[in-house]
């Protein structure tokens, strides 16, 4: 037996190649040839991924490969020689005779997406390449037609979509959201502004009858009603402060604000300048290792958080020389990740307890008793959180009770720098 002849034996029962390719049992040496010709073919044929089928002009099956028993079940013996519209679904057999006739017109090869039927009654997407088959004389003897599988594709590209309109639904009502939650936080900074500006008028007038009571009974009453009338007074002043602070407050929230070109070295050097007093009295000083950026904000409003920023570094601050530093940090790792542009305020104070590293931020929130006098209203960082936010960046403050504090925050509104 001949090699060719034995690798013909070894080949599966699919190969009815034979039957379609004429054979000339008269000259060895052209049998030998298209022998060798026909295993080529098959051993291609059966190595494809994709499903190569015959078919004669009778629409009879002359051809099957492996594949095309793994995509569509049916073994070679199971179909050869029976009608191919056996793997075409009902609906679409009308294609059948159309693709035969366009084929056969031309020496057209013909690619189109369709759905074939399998043996367990699935039916599967296709891609198909269809292509005439010419005998020797160039006459149409039947069809070949290649098949891609595209179920995987398909039902990639379906999550791929159902995906994207999950995406698109959270999208949306993130969308939502965020925009109630910018109706609730406008609606809530006009409520504290009419809050508080209608507090303030009751409250002038407890001020004002304690301030009356004082001086016109001041023959009648002892030593203690004196005192607590003046005490009432001063709580009159507190409230007022904190009144005003939450005004303040609640104005960030409805004015615009008003973006520019910023050179941050001149901020901090008016703030130094315009504390000066404050500073040389508590031996304070301001050190900006680096040069900082010109960055677009709203001037007034950042200067009043490095201002917040630098006046609470020097008040909660026991050391004898009191140093704030300022700079600018190109990348810093947070728990939301990667930050960048982040500016610091850094000093060699008193330092927060982990526990109160978010609390800080909170209205009205304070760690620290003082005397009367001195007490903040426990609104600035609130105010510096505001107007940072409003900028689109974030602030966070890293510290340890006794190893001084370090503010950071971005500033992403413009997102322009320039160094
Ligand atoms: P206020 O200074 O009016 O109390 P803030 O909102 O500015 O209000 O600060 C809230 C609290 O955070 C302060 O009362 C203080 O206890 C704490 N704090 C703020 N900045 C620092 C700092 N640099 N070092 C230590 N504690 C600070």
């Amino acid at each position: 037996m001949s090699v060719i002849a034995r690798a013909m034996d070894a080949l599966p029962p699919s190969v009815l190649l034979a039957a379609a390719v004429p054979s000339d049992q008269t000259d060895p040496h052209k049998e030998a040839t298209l022998a060798a010709a026909r295993f080529w073919l098959t051993a291609i044929s059966e190595s494809s991924d994709d499903a190569i089928i015959g078919e004669n002009l009778a629409g009879l099956v002359t051809f099957w490969n492996r594949a095309a028993t793994r995509m569509f079940g049916f073994g070679a013996d199971e179909i050869l020689g029976r009608p191919v519209i056996r793997v075409i679904p009902p609906d679409r057999l009308d294609e059948e005779a159309v693709v035969l006739a366009q084929v056969g017109r031309g020496d057209k090869t013909l690619h189109f997406e369709t759905r074939r039927a399998c043996k367990d009654g699935r039916v599967i997407p296709v891609s198909l390449t269809v292509s005439p088959i010419r005998d020797d004389e160039a006459r149409l003897i039947g069809v070949s037609t290649i098949a891609r599988d595209l179920s995987e594709r398909d039902e990639r590209e379906r999550q791929l979509r159902a995906a994207n309109s999950e995406l698109a639904r959270s999208n949306a009502s993130l969308a939502h959201y965020a925009e109630a939650l910018e109706r609730s936080n406008a609606e809530l900074d006009d409520f504290a502004y009419i809050a508080s500006h209608d507090l303030k008028e009751p409250l002038r007038g407890v001020a004002n009858n304690a301030r009356f009571l004082r001086e016109d009974y001041a023959g009648k009453l002892d030593p203690e009603g004196v005192e607590r009338l003046m005490r009432l007074g001063f709580l009159c002043h507190r409230m007022e402060q904190l009144i005003n602070d939450l005004l303040y407050f609640s104005r960030i929230g409805r004015q615009d604000l008003g973006i520019e070109w910023t050179d941050l070295n001149a901020v901090i050097r008016d703030i130094e300048m315009m504390s000066e007093a404050m500073l040389k009295e508590r031996r304070a000083s301001i050190v900006i290792p680096h040069e900082l950026p010109r960055v677009t904000c709203d001037r007034i409003r950042i200067t009043e958080v490095f201002r917040n920023l630098i006046v609470n570094a020097v008040k909660y601050n026991e050391s004898a020389t009191k140093l704030v530093e300022i700079g600018c940090r190109d990348e810093v790792r947070t728990r939301w990740g990667v930050e960048r542009q982040v500016f610091y305020v850094k000093d060699n104070g008193i330092g927060i307890a982990e526990e109160f590293h978010e609390d800080i931020f909170r209205i009205f929130k304070r760690l620290n008793a003082e005397d009367d006098d001195k007490r903040g209203t426990g609104v600035g960082l609130t105010v510096v959180r505001k107007i940072v936010e409003r900028h689109g960046g974030r602030i966070w403050v890293e510290s340890e009770i006794g190893a001084g504090s370090t503010f950071h925050f971005t500033i992403r509104k413009g997102a322009a720098y320039a160094a």
